[in-house]
């Protein structure tokens, strides 16, 4: 922008510059005329004015013209930034909502509703299982802006697989949630929490980001509304990860307090993604914060 910013300072010098240097040239011109050939040629004189104005009005019209280009150029920018990503601002406050386990027909569409009436962006870190019994969830999910991760398949204890096993529970899902989203996830959640080296080793090898949490809502513990709030309100801080789960209806009806009171904090709700933009290096497993 800065650039851009003292090119278009250059301009506007340069076309106060064309305008003093014609309008000089005008009066010299006029005015050598006038005291040469007197009053009688005043009608030529004007005839010649009217041409060089002319010629200048030309001129005029090609700024002109240049000017409404860049302006239809940056009106074009600006549409093309309403589709990107929005850069965050590194001293913002950001939450990362996440919602596990899903997608739920029954609970999923709640948090849905709850998310898009408050303009707050998520991430759902999805079980392979599931997307292949809800997929028009799943690509709802991502229509409606939310980002989209992998859970694995069917929601084991990962440490328990033999490598292969690991490594299909994860393959597996990203190709159901890419057949059902067009979207190709880059972002892994252990089941759990529990992950080893081998497990690290091999997301990382496949370019995934392996995301903990930092706030625990404990919704699958109390799948209690006023408790999950509680829980949520008590712990949070800037940037955390907070840990939920589109499976239990307590979630879906807490949902709406937690983010009245976040937003009255000052909060905004971004993805995991976003989160994870205002970092200069990949942090890897990244627990929030
Ligand atoms: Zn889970």
């Amino acid at each position: 922008m800065k650039v851009r910013k003292r090119i278009r300072w250059t301009r506007f010098v340069a076309v106060i510059l064309f305008f003093t240097i014609m309008l000089g040239a005008g009066y010299y011109f006029l005015g050598g005329k006038i005291e040469e050939h007197g009053q009688a040629e005043n009608i030529a004189s004007d005839k010649a004015r009217f041409e060089e104005n002319d010629d200048s009005g030309d001129v005029i019209e090609e700024v002109m013209t240049e000017e409404e280009e860049e302006e239809e150029e940056e009106e074009e920018e600006e549409e093309e930034l309403e589709n990107e990503t929005v850069a965050l601002n590194p001293d913002g406050k950001y939450i990362a909502l996440t919602f596990d386990d899903g997608p739920s027909a029954k609970v999923t569409p709640r948090v849905l509703q709850t998310l898009a009436q408050h303009d707050a962006k998520a991430t759902f870190f999805m079980l392979g299982s599931r997307v292949e019994m809800s997929p028009n969830i799943a690509a709802q999910v991502v229509a409606e802006g939310h980002e989209i991760a992998n859970h694995t398949f069917s929601h084991p204890n990962l440490k328990k697989l033999t490598h292969n096993e690991m490594t299909e529970e994860i393959n597996k899902t990203n190709k159901i949630i890419e057949a059902a989203t067009g979207v190709t996830p880059t972002l892994f959640r252990p089941p759990y929490g529990i992950y080893n080296q081998d497990i690290l080793n091999y997301t990382t090898s496949e370019n995934y980001t392996t995301i903990m949490w930092s706030v625990d809502s404990l919704d699958w513990k109390s799948r209690n509304p006023v408790a999950i709030k509680n829980e949520i309100l008590n712990n949070i801080t800037n940037k955390s990860v907070v840990l939920m789960h589109d499976i239990h209806t307590a979630t879906a009806e807490a949902l709406p307090e937690i983010l009245m009171a976040l937003k009255k904090e000052g909060y905004e709700f971004v993805t995991v993604s976003e989160l994870l933009s205002l970092k200069s290096e990949k942090v890897d497993p990244y627990f929030g914060n």
